[in-house]
């Protein structure tokens, strides 16, 4: 491509609005350009390496039988309003009107388009496993967007879900994409970790996150010096001290946790375990725990038990989000998505259990007959106490050790949440109908971009690897007034394109000042110079990563270079 007829507007200045090196150098190198707060235009360089991001993950989805498809963004309010998260998803859902006033989000996420789809087209579990994925434009109202394409409002994302019969065969898709996104990470470069970010945390299976390691990160990952464990501390790690006295507590009675796949299934277990003073209950919902509060003079008989079920949750990230909870108004309540190893939900809760349920202080257990001041010496979301560096690793084996991470995948066993609710069934081999199992798996597509952004670069600009370079080659004549140069460059444009280099080609009747200061910029991988010796045949050839230059003979260059 000749770069005179391109559009890559690069920046004398550092832009001062850009507070990460990967936004900055975005910007500079006339990558993307904002167009309001968290919204981006994708500049044709900024294209060609979300392209090869893209080519990348498709290749390894298709490797593992997920075909691509293409949904709507525009999505009915009704959709949502069956799953339960029109109300639940909160002011992150862009919601708008159409003419006749009726009401529609933008997709934030795609479980229930897909799920409907599916729904009214597979019957049988002939038809299964089934798994889908599209690469598409999301929309999250972020509370902060920041740090460019790493946290925007709208955003490319690759989802795919899965479909199931069974348990089993959600486990071996589960794997698959487990695998196909160790891939993908590996093939672009990135230094990156499967951190577990779910409930059953220890050899935990329900959910990975794919965490890319980075000074900049959003997240932290408490890993172990000594084995494999690695978790983000958002979900993994809240860990309660439970000062509990430990006599009273043999007193108690250790019940399992319930399973909960209909809203009888809760009534049962209260009317079973529970009198109506208890203000904390914690269900597993399709292996995830759920954790039900109440607080103030909230009865648990009118906590709207749809909310068990429903996709309503608050997710604890930080301590200010337990805070916030417990100073919602009184009465009001929340599931709250919490990991197995949770041991005790939060302050209020606690106090205002009388004799009833706390759960779960053990992997699938609750305790009944709580006394929380005789069982429980938790007074205050000032006891609960996040994991911390240098404690013990969860699985026994080192100590803790954080690192900052960002979020570029994750991948989530949904079993039956979506279909349920949607009343997505298949006929099994008894011709009894079924909820679909179903798994589903994203990437942050143009979160990649940045998150590579920030690892290829040096002080001097980008250090594009060739597998995602916006072109292989930069081909720069310093003065194309030169016949010599002239010449030599046309001659080599042609030759490397004809060997399939993707060439850009400075015939911009710049100064070399500029030309040379752009290029850096840029960091494609191989800069081949035309300057002086050109009337000899030779060029000056510049490896961006290891500085490395070369006097070539123009004869020599396609071999050298392959
Ligand atoms: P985060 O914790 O960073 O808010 P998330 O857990 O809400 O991300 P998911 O719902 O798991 O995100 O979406 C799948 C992937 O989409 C994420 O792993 C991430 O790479 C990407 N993603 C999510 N939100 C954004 C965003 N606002 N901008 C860019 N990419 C995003
Ligand atoms: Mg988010
Ligand atoms: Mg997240
Ligand atoms: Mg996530």
């Amino acid at each position: 491509m000749k770069q005179s007829l391109t559009f890559i507007p690069t920046l004398r200045e550092t832009p001062a609005d850009a507070d990460v090196q990967s936004h900055k150098a975005l910007l500079r190198a006339g990558f993307i350009r904002q167009n309001a707060s968290g919204v981006y235009s994708y500049l044709p360089l900024a294209k060609r390496v979300l392209t090869k991001i893209e080519q990348i993950i498709r290749e390894e989805m298709e490797a593992i039988n997920s075909i691509e498809l293409l949904m709507p963004t525009l999505q009915p309010a009704e959709l949502w309003q069956e799953s339960g998260r029109w109300d639940a998803y909160g002011p992150e859902l862009m919601r708008l009107k159409d003419r006749h006033e009726r009401d529609f989000a933008l997709g934030p996420t795609h479980e229930e388009v897909i799920t409907t789809l599916v729904r009214d087209e597979i019957k049988s579990y002939k038809k299964l496993p089934l798994t889908l994925y599209q690469i598409q434009t999301k929309f999250r109202d972020e509370k902060r967007p920041r740090f460019g394409l790493l946290r925007g409002r709208e955003f490319i994302m690759k989802d795919a879900y899965s479909f199931h019969a069974s348990r089993e065969s959600l486990d071996a898709t589960y794997e698959d994409m487990y695998r196909a996104y160790s891939n993908i990470f590996t093939r672009l470069g990135l230094n990156f970790r499967a951190v577990i970010a779910d409930a059953g945390s220890i050899g935990g299976k329900g959910t990975h996150e794919f965490m890319v390691l980075s000074k900049i990160g959003e997240d932290t990952i408490a890993y172990s010096d000594s084995s494999d464990y690695a978790a983000n501390i958002e979900m993994a790690e809240v860990i309660v001290d439970y000062q509990a006295s430990n006599a009273a507590q043999k007193e108690l009675e250790k019940v399992a946790t319930p399973d909960v796949k209909t809203i009888d299934d809760v009534s049962n277990f209260l009317s079973v375990d529970a009198a109506n003073c208890i203000k904390s209950l914690v269900f597993n919902v399709d292996g995830e725990l759920v954790v039900v509060l109440a607080r103030g003079d909230h009865e648990i008989n009118d906590i709207k038990l749809k909310n068990v079920l429903g996709a309503s949750s608050v997710e604890l990230a930080e301590e200010a989000d337990i805070k916030n909870l417990l100073n919602c108004s009184p009465g009001s309540i929340g599931p709250v998505k919490l990991p197995v190893e949770v041991k005790v939900i939060a302050d209020h809760a606690i106090k205002s259990i009388r004799n009833g349920v706390a759960g779960a202080n053990e992997d699938g257990f609750h305790y009944i007959n709580v006394n929380p001041e005789r069982d429980f010496a938790i007074n205050s979301y000032e006891d609960i106490r996040f994991i911390q560096e240098g404690d013990p690793s969860p699985d026994g084996n080192g100590t803790i050790k954080f690192a900052e991470g960002i979020e570029v995948g994750h991948i989530f066993k949904l079993g039956t949440t979506y279909s349920a609710k949607l009343n997505a069934v298949f006929l099994d081999e008894q011709g009894k109908a079924q909820p679909f199992i179903m798994g589903c798996y994203g990437i942050g597509v143009s979160r990649i971009l940045a998150a590579v952004a920030e690892q290829f670069q040096d002080d001097n600009g980008f250090v594009w690897p060739k597998q995602l370079a916006p072109y292989d080659v930069h081909l720069v004549p310093v003065n194309l007034k030169d016949e010599a140069q002239n010449q030599l460059a046309d001659e080599l444009y042609s030759v490397l394109k004809s060997y399939r280099y993707d060439v850009l080609f400075d015939d911009r009747a710049e100064r070399p000042g500029v030309k040379f200061a752009d290029a850096d910029l840029m960091g494609l991988p191989i800069r081949i110079t035309i300057g002086k010796k050109a009337s000899e045949g030779i060029v000056e050839v510049k490896v961006r990563e290891t500085g490395e230059t070369f006097e070539w003979a123009k004869e020599e260059v396609v071999d050298r270079l392959s």
